[in-house]
């Protein structure tokens, strides 16, 4: 198979299926395709060499439409790639589109995009998850082997779950944020979305690495994740929190992450349940740092220097009125408006500086237990994916949603979601959490139960 009939064959299952599944915003078809000859002519190779991927739209690519589904960057064609992006040409990747996502990754089930709601494939009535729904749903039908999304809070993961394949949030710091359109910035990675944990593996090799361009990337010695996957665990240790399986969390979750453990027993790991303590404090702690961070990050966002501009302004200030009050939809207004609360004047100490304490408190929890373990697991989610609509108009419960994902990000730590069964039809997944740096060991375990 040439490089071109590759590129050719998801371009094809994009328009037999993406009419349904709703996952691309944009596609670059020409560029893809001609890239494809390209790289068949060089003889170059490598072992993602030729493989076609699609990027969530809040990771900037160089003349191609980059919207982060929100309506205030309508029009907005980036003047440089992301170091995502350029890391991954080096490999030989080709961008064949751009995915639907929730508007600037604020959401869990990708119904907050300004332009689109993606469906889960394997039931159109439900959601994909979100807010990398577009990247999960993508890899799920078929229409590209891999793709990047972006993780704050269980944006990776929580899709990946829901659409039955695999997803790796990365070790804060793992992964260059250059050309992420940030969120919160003290806790967005990127991270990659593939059908099994060894191309996985190979997609997260391809990204890492200390860039000059952001300054919270680590100096850390790159490794091969996909050499590691040895299929060894025995002696390992393995740490389940009581919190993971506790309320909220469906039967039939329970049993799955309860399954997947025997299997790791059998090949020689051992298990005891742990407590994290403060976990219960993960939503309302993120909710109270993400907002205030994206209140900041987004106050650029003014229609002037790009992006969407009101029209019959009266003056500055009228125009950054009415430029956001049209280009933002209500989840992002209601984020700005709650982080602003938080850290104005008066209020500081008793919000942003509590949370960031309670933040403290939480990643301590997690270090106790990796002092005797070396992984951490769980389910993902509480339950599988909901149905469109289901929740859209309760935002208390759509956030309690990433429960089990958010305390990753506010610890740093690594985690994946890899799929561990089916409840009422729809795909389930097991979420493995390790020490930071230590995605080998995360892929190593994940790939034994895969
Ligand atoms: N669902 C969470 C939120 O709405 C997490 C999103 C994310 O990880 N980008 O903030």
């Amino acid at each position: 198979i040439t490089i071109p009939d590759l590129v050719d064959e998801s371009f094809k299952r994009i328009a037999a299926i993406d009419g349904d599944v709703k996952a691309f915003l944009t596609l670059d078809e020409e560029n893809a395709r001609n890239q494809a000859k390209e790289l068949q002519e060089s003889g170059k190779t490598g072992i993602l060499n030729g493989v076609p991927i699609g990027v969530k739209d809040n990771i900037v690519t160089k003349g191609l439409r980059t919207t982060a589904a929100s309506q205030i960057l309508y029009n907005f064609d980036p003047i440089y790639d992301a170091t995502v992006v350029n890391k991954l040409r080096e490999a030989g990747t080709i961008t064949v589109g751009k995915l639907n996502m929730d508007e600037f990754a604020m959401g869990s089930s990708t119904e907050n995009s300004s332009y689109q709601k993606t469906r889960n494939p394997w039931n159109l009535d439900r959601v994909p998850g979100g807010s990398s729904g577009g990247s999960a749903a993508s890899v799920a039908a078929g229409e590209v082997p891999f793709s990047l999304g972006s993780d704050t809070g269980g944006s990776i993961r929580q899709p990946a779950s829901f659409c039955g394949v695999v997803g790796m949030k990365p070790t804060y710091g793992r992964v260059s944020r250059f050309g992420l359109i940030a969120f919160a910035s003290s806790l967005d990675q990127i991270g990659p979305i593939t059908r099994n944990v060894e191309d996985n593996a190979h997609l997260l090799e391809a990204i890492v690495g200390v860039d000059p361009y952001d300054t919270t990337s680590a100096n850390v010695p790159g490794e091969s994740f996909a050499k590691n996957l040895t299929g060894d665990v025995k002696g390992l240790r393995i740490a389940v929190p009581k919190e993971y399986l506790g309320e909220g969390v469906s039967e039939e979750v329970k049993q799955s992450v309860l399954a997947a453990l025997k299997v790791l027993e059998g090949q020689g790991a051992s298990w005891e349940e742990v407590s994290l303590p403060h976990s219960k404090y993960g939503v309302a702690t993120y909710y109270l740092l993400a907002s205030s961070e994206a209140s900041s990050n987004l106050a650029r966002f003014d229609g002037i220097r790009y992006g969407y501009r009101a029209e019959n302004a009266e003056n500055l200030i009228d125009l950054y009125k009415k430029t956001r009050a049209e280009g933002f939809g209500d989840e992002v207004k209601r984020r700005i408006m709650l982080g602003t609360f938080a850290l104005s004047s008066g209020y500081y100490d008793a919000y942003y500086k509590k949370a960031q304490q309670v933040r403290t408190l939480i990643k301590k929890d997690f270090e106790d237990v990796f002092e005797n373990y070396d992984v951490i697991i769980g389910p993902t989610t509480p339950t599988p994916a909901f149905k469109i609509g289901e929740i859209i108009d309760d935002p208390l419960t759509m956030y309690a949603n990433d429960i089990l994902t958010i305390p990753v990000n506010l610890a740093g730590v690594p985690g994946i979601s890899v799929p561990c069964g089916f409840s009422d039809g729809m795909p389930l997944g097991l979420q493995i959490i390790g020490r930071h740096f230590d995605e080998k060991t995360v892929y190593r375990v994940a790939h034994v139960y895969e």
